[in-house]
């Protein structure tokens, strides 16, 4: 099976892109590259690099594992633009972006952690009437 490499530069302009055009980050990720899908404002979900992807699940480990090491990849790159913009006095608008990747990547990795362990965490307490 044939590895691609990701372009990080390539990939994180267009994560940028997706995300100013409105478009959502998903937990799932691409079936080629492991970088994280988006689902746009039509619906479609794309990968940011390879565009409109169908989503197969697979429950691997070491694809689980190459996956978030992509995942926490993603997470350095934003925050490391994010810190070298601060420096050169970035526009808010900018600012804003990297924020929302950073964020966004926190949520996908508690929803991937959760579901790795999901027998702990399986309903919460109900409170009797
Ligand atoms: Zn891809």
């Amino acid at each position: 099976m044939p590895r691609e490499k990701v372009n990080e530069e390539e990939a994180m302009r267009r994560m940028k892109e997706l995300l100013k055009e409105g478009a959502v980050m998903l937990s799932e990720t691409c079936p080629i590259c492991g970088l994280p899908l988006f689902r746009l404002k039509n619906g479609d979900v794309v990968c940011p690099i390879h565009g409109k992807v169908y989503i197969v699940s697979s429950d691997e480990e070491a694809r689980e594992v190459e996956i978030s090491e992509i995942i926490k990849l993603v997470e350095y790159e934003a925050v490391k633009r994010l810190k070298d913009m601060l420096g050169e006095g970035m526009e808010p608008s900018e600012a804003l972006v990297w924020l929302r990747i950073v964020e966004e990547v926190e949520r996908i990795r508690s929803l991937r952690e959760g579901r790795a362990s999901s027998t702990s965490r399986q309903g919460t307490p109900q409170k009797s009437p």
